[in-house]
């Protein structure tokens, strides 16, 4: 496989941008990332023209894949050549907003921002206006974005900053705990109630693992939060229109959270985030209340376009039952590879999120058979319930190393781009074809 082009595009990139890339997770892949040319349906092609299978997908956002359907390309196309933006309101936010509040029964009113970052510092920021405290609580391991609430890394009681330019000080506020640990969660409520201003999470950790929740966990946070007057909001910037489809993965959990924090599908691609929720809360944004929040590009018309226009296509098509139809193929498949070449190993996801977990330990190839047939479901009956990650320390034990260095190098060389680490979710979209789905699961035969 020639990649010249790529290389000398790395070689560039690396004199004028810090470690040649926009963003710090392009740059995991080695000896250096491929750059892409341009994507068709469920592939990329490269700089060099190379062609490859892809389940990264923009890291999420691309739920249609890469070729639009020709409505949701002259929505854009119509909106871009209007002229690009106006610092005033248009139609298309309002008719986006009243999309999001119909199909997400949680959602009353919604605030449209640039980015999932720019969501979930807005609702902290919401969180500690709407009651007054100051603390957070959040998952160990779980990703909100590159913000200075929640880069933090430790425990409850010792909790630190987890990237360089953060003061202690602001890490103090925040209190990590172990997903899917109710007894970790009920300590810290005990211990800081009275200032804890939300619980912050992923309905699903899709950002390290993937971590699908215990039976009952959300229905516990729903109900500690509810009894200490502390929010609970839902970072649904993954799983919303992603997981239990229109209705986002808190219907599929049937959660209501006090706010959602929305970003990558919603916006069609383009940059976009969102926090939605219960209008008494939601109207304590300025400027209807004092909580301040801004911004230039806020609701775009081309991004409102895009996730409008790709989300009435859902509406209208059955893409979910296409995404998720290939997500559950890939899934049991990958169950029945796993359970003959590498039994300990575990295969997550659900709906179009997919993952294999290097588990160093499991129940033996022989007692397989009850498992969980398409992806972790946290299954007390199923034999590797002892053995497969029930939150963060559960996956940072699997050989990430293993899924990095070797098994990765060899999925890209038989053209299958998978996410660029062992924590990172891969997904399925409109464009992918049953093809797909076959000459992974050949790939993954050889490589695993
Ligand atoms: C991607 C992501 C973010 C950050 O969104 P950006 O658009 O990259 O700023 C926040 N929360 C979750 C759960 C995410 O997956």
């Amino acid at each position: 496989m020639n990649d010249d082009n790529s290389r000398d595009l790395y070689d560039r990139a690396l004199s004028v941008m810090p470690g040649g890339v926009n963003s710090a997770v392009r740059a995991a892949i080695e000896p250096y990332p491929f750059f892409v040319q341009k994507g068709d349906a469920g592939h990329v092609i490269d700089a060099d023209g190379n062609r490859y299978i892809d389940w990264v997908m923009g890291l999420g956002p691309l739920l249609l894949g890469h070729s639009l359907p020709d409505q949701v390309q002259a929505a854009i196309q119509q909106q871009a050549s209007a002229g690009p933006m106006y610092g005033t309101p248009t139609e298309v936010e309002v008719d986006l907003a009243e999309f999001v509040v119909r199909h997400v029964p949680s959602v009353e009113k919604i605030r449209f921002v640039n980015s999932g970052t720019e969501a979930t510092v807005s609702a902290v920021r919401l969180a500690r206006g709407h009651t007054g405290r100051n603390k957070i609580v959040v998952m160990q391991g779980g990703y909100h974005g590159a913000q200075e609430s929640t880069l933090v890394e430790g425990n409850a009681e010792n909790p630190a900053p987890s990237s360089a330019g953060i003061p202690q000080s602001f890490a103090e506020h925040t209190l990590p705990v172990p997903f899917n640990d109710e007894d970790a969660m009920r300590e810290v409520f005990e211990e800081h109630g009275d200032d804890i201003a939300a619980v912050l999470t992923e309905p699903i950790l899709a950002n390290y693992g993937i971590v699908h929740p215990e039976d009952g966990y959300h229905e516990f946070l729903r109900e500690l939060t509810n009894e200490h007057g502390s929010l609970l909001i839902f970072d649904e910037v993954i799983t919303g229109f992603r997981v239990g489809g229109l209705g986002c993965a808190q219907s599929e959990f049937g959660i209501t959270p006090d706010l959602t924090t929305f970003g990558k599908v919603i916006g069609g691609g383009f940059p976009v985030g969102a926090i939605g929720g219960r209008a008494e809360i939601i109207d304590d944004f300025a400027p209807a209340g004092d909580v301040f929040q801004a911004g230039t590009f806020s609701g775009h018309p081309v991004t409102m376009a895009a996730g409008l226009e790709t989300l009435q296509f859902a509406a209208e098509n059955d893409v979910y039952g296409h995404v998720n139809g290939l997500g559950e193929r890939l899934r049991s498949g990958l169950t029945d590879i796993v359970a003959d070449q590498a039994p300990s190993y575990t295969v997550t996801g659900t709906d179009s999120m997919f993952k294999v977990i290097f588990t160093r330990d499991g129940p033996g190839k022989d007692s397989l058979e009850e498992q969980c047939a398409a992806g972790c479901r946290q299954n007390p009956t199923c034999p590797r319930y002892d053995y497969c990650p029930k939150n963060a320390a559960g996956v940072k034990n699997a050989e990430t190393d293993r899924w990095r260095r070797v098994f990765w190098g060899q999925m890209k060389a038989q053209d299958v781009f998978l996410s660029q680490n062992q924590f990172e979710c891969q997904f399925v979209s409109y464009g992918h074809t049953d093809e797909d789905v076959e000459r992974t699961l050949e790939a993954y035969k050889h490589a695993l």
